[in-house]
């Protein structure tokens, strides 16, 4: 299928992304030998690489890059980085170079040649208003590099650059890969920049992505203020309700809760696994000395020294569902019995049955929102 890239011209070829849907048992034949080779090839591929590995991820590069960036500012130092984008990498890559390297490492004449004629001669089609393309060939890897070197002065950094870079072009020429100039980037982080104020672009597509990076970010109330009325549209609440109550009728925590629960999930996530980048460079991130910065990982290790647990904190702050079931499942409340004796202080239980509490039309008649209703909840004496 051919998807238009937004913003392009429908009559260029170019401007399409295609998206292939394959054979399911292909798929399975596909996962049964990856699952195979997987163990056997990670051992082999650098720490550096992310990228089609299980327990890695995007964010987690881009967090273990700004936090090079940011260490070197404690330090005092400037960073240059060059983004790296390949043209077309996963079609032009040398094939049979990578099949020898395969080799190597998984000695199996018969896993090489199930693999080659999987990559060999595999054609495309696209179909579009009914009408199908010629064939062409396709082929897979992994692509998107940045190099970052550190500096005093921008100068010197930009010439360990150039050296990096003609390095880089001879690995590529060997491998035929074509950086696309572009989309290659070559940016310089430092302090003494009025840049830096820029403003977060808040057309974000997925608004939570990467939050570990950015949670830090002067700009985060722009994102929750679309948040908040997101949750207002998904709620469907009166335009006064209060901004806490909006999580719980939408049933999503707030957003700094969330951010900081991601965060803190991909500090843990890096300590269990240690095999990565990011890892190397939390293990010796300096004191800081810029009282201005506040760097992921402060934030993070605080927030893991207190226990941050989000459900507490958001329900905190609201203080809705302090039933014994939910305050139980909170570990605020060793057991979730209610003192009329059931062994479930549940919400059906409060509205429905305890003979301590229950309305007498239950749950339905509350719902009504009668006056009844509005005194039994504010007799009530848990906040439900
Ligand atoms: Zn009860």
């Amino acid at each position: 299928m051919a998807l238009l890239k937004p913003g392009k011209s429908s009559m260029e070829a170019s401007s399409y992304r295609p998206v292939s849907l394959l054979s399911v048992s292909y798929k399975l034949l596909e996962r049964l030998i990856l699952n195979r080779i997987q163990p056997t090839l990670d051992k082999h591929i650098p720490i550096e690489q992310a990228g089609f590995r299980n327990n890695r991820g995007c964010v987690e590069q881009v967090l273990a890059l700004t936090t090079l960036i940011e260490a070197e500012f404690q330090r005092i130092l400037k960073t240059n980085v060059v983004f790296i984008d390949l043209s077309a990498a996963y079609d032009t890559v040398w094939r049979e170079g990578l099949m020898q390297n395969f080799i190597n490492i998984v000695p199996c004449k018969r896993m090489s040649e199930l693999l080659n004629n999987m990559l060999v001669n595999r054609m495309f089609q696209v179909f579009m208003d009914g009408k199908k393309s010629s064939t062409g060939q396709k082929f897979q890897f992994t692509d998107d590099i940045a190099i970052a070197h550190t500096c005093k002065d921008m100068k010197e950094g930009k010439n360990t650059l150039t050296n990096d870079f003609n390095i880089l072009e001879r690995y590529f020429h060997k491998w035929r890969l074509r950086p696309n100039p572009d989309k290659t980037e070559v940016y310089g982080f430092h302090l003494n920049n009025k840049e830096a104020n820029r403003e977060l672009n808040a057309k974000l597509k997925c608004i939570k992505y990467g939050a570990p990076v950015w949670s830090n970010s002067a700009h985060t109330g722009k994102v929750d203020t679309l948040l908040n009325s997101v949750m207002r549209l998904i709620s469907g609440v009166v335009h006064s309700t209060p901004i806490p109550w909006l999580s719980v009728f939408s049933n999503i925590a707030p957003p700094e809760i969330r951010r900081n629960e991601a965060l803190m999930r991909l500090f843990i996530k890096t300590n269990s696994y240690k095999n990565s980048i990011l890892y190397k460079y939390l293990e010796n991130v300096p004191d800081i000395r810029l009282k201005s910065r506040k760097p992921p990982w402060v934030k993070a290790r605080d927030l893991i020294q207190s226990q941050f647990c989000s459900a507490t904190k958001w329900q905190e702050e609201t203080g809705h569902g302090r039933c014994g079931h939910m305050m139980f499942k909170r570990k605020l409340k060793d057991s979730q019995e209610c003192d009329c004796g059931n062994d479930s202080e549940n919400m059906r239980h409060i509205t429905d049955e305890c003979p301590n509490r229950r309305f007498e039309l239950g749950i339905n008649g509350i719902n009504e929102v009668t006056k009844e209703a509005f005194e039994w909840i504010k007799d009530l004496d848990i906040e439900i």
